[in-house]
């Protein structure tokens, strides 16, 4: 037995493994990266689920023609420098995997141009080594990011992949929760051509309710219960249902980063609980702003779960916070109940 070094598309390939699971995984990493490119205007084009075409034009800060092979080679970051970079994350990407993973496992081309280089190029990587082609193309200020044939070089993987319509949803899914978390920039999302989904940017605090109102239902604008509670370093925003009320539509974020922490949510549990027993959880989304130096975001490869640093204290401040709000909520509900009742 002979010990060698993996070929870079197959190193890649199994990087690949940890985060490209569906085509749903593939749109999370592009539109991230076009986020925290600046971008306020990303455009998704979806053909047949995502099995045969994934294309995120964005208008961020594009990369350059020097950096297009670096863009596609694994741990080749603009985000982060230093060990200090790492503990104060405050971009979305920081891996410096996520491109190199997706084009060992598809048919990827980047075409970017900066708003200060003359033209546009294009890149995409081939063979065992990954080695970059680059030439000219045609294209606006700000990066297009084309996915064609997902796996068409792993069948293991391709096997999972489920119908159309079930990926599809599961990247519609995963837009609603991208839509609340930067309510200041343009989503549209088509599929096989017809545009599904239009988030038009609110960038006024105020109009950010019409948006939770048009991903998450109605319900939250007329009912929503409005937190707002801390301090910068650790702040909860958002919006809670009233106890009772019928929608399941349940977003964590922390640091506008989409969340599904135990943590978080096991606070947010015991909060009803304590207000009203054993009850179905109502709806909400929920913001935590957290000095970054307080929250270790390198826990799970596709960044959905944080750790605390002071967990207890996160806890129990998230569990006040929305104690204090659905409380005296109840209570007024409760009272007009009685009310209507005595009559
Ligand atoms: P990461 O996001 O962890 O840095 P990626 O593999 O996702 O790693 O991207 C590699 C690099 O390519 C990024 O650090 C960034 O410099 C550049 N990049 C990727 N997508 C875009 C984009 N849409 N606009 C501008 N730069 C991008
Ligand atoms: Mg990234």
């Amino acid at each position: 037995m002979s010990i060698e070094i993996l070929p870079a598309r197959l190193a890649n390939q199994i990087a690949a493994g940890e985060v490209v699971e569906r085509p749903a995984s593939v749109v999370k990493e592009l539109v991230e990266n076009s986020l925290d490119a600046g971008a306020t205007r990303i455009q998704i084009d979806i053909e047949r689920g995502g099995h045969k075409l994934i294309r995120i034009r964005d208008n961020g800060m594009g990369i350059s023609k020097d950096e297009l092979t670096l863009a596609l080679s694994r741990h080749a970051t603009s985000k982060l420098k230093s060990l200090d970079d790492l503990e104060n994350i405050c971009s979305l990407g920081f891996r410096g995997e996520a491109l190199a993973s997706i084009s060992s496992v598809s048919r990827l081309t980047l075409s970017s141009k900066p708003a200060a280089q003359d033209a546009a190029w294009q890149a995409f990587a081939e063979g065992r080594d990954m080695a970059v082609q680059v030439k000219p193309t045609a294209h606006p200020d700000g990066t297009t990011i084309e996915v064609k044939d997902l796996f068409f070089n792993t069948p293991a993987r391709r096997k999972f992949l489920r119908t159309e319509k079930t990926e599809f949803s599961h990247i519609d899914e995963l837009i609603k929760r991208i839509a609340l978390s930067r309510f200041d920039v343009s989503i549209s999302l088509s599929h096989n051509d017809k545009v599904v989904r239009q988030y038009r940017a609110k960038p006024d605090p105020e109009q950010a309710i019409s948006r939770v109102a048009q991903v998450a239902g109605k319900v939250f604008a007329e009912q929503g219960l409005h937190i707002e509670s801390g301090e910068p370093g650790l702040m909860l925003r958002g919006w809670v249902l009233p106890i009772g009320a019928t929608n399941s539509c349940q977003y964590t974020y922390v640091n506008n980063r989409m969340m599904r922490d135990k943590l978080i949510l096991h606070a947010i549990r015991q909060a009803f609980e304590e207000i009203a027993g054993q009850h179905e959880l109502p709806g909400f989304v929920i913001y935590i702003d957290i000095d970054p130096r307080q929250v270790d975001v390198n826990v799970h490869p596709a960044k959905h779960e944080v750790r605390f640093h002071q967990g207890r204290l996160v806890h129990d401040f998230i569990l006040q916070a929305i104690k204090q709000v659905v409380v005296p909520s109840q209570q007024n509900a409760d009272t007009v109940a009685e009310q209507s009742y005595s009559l």
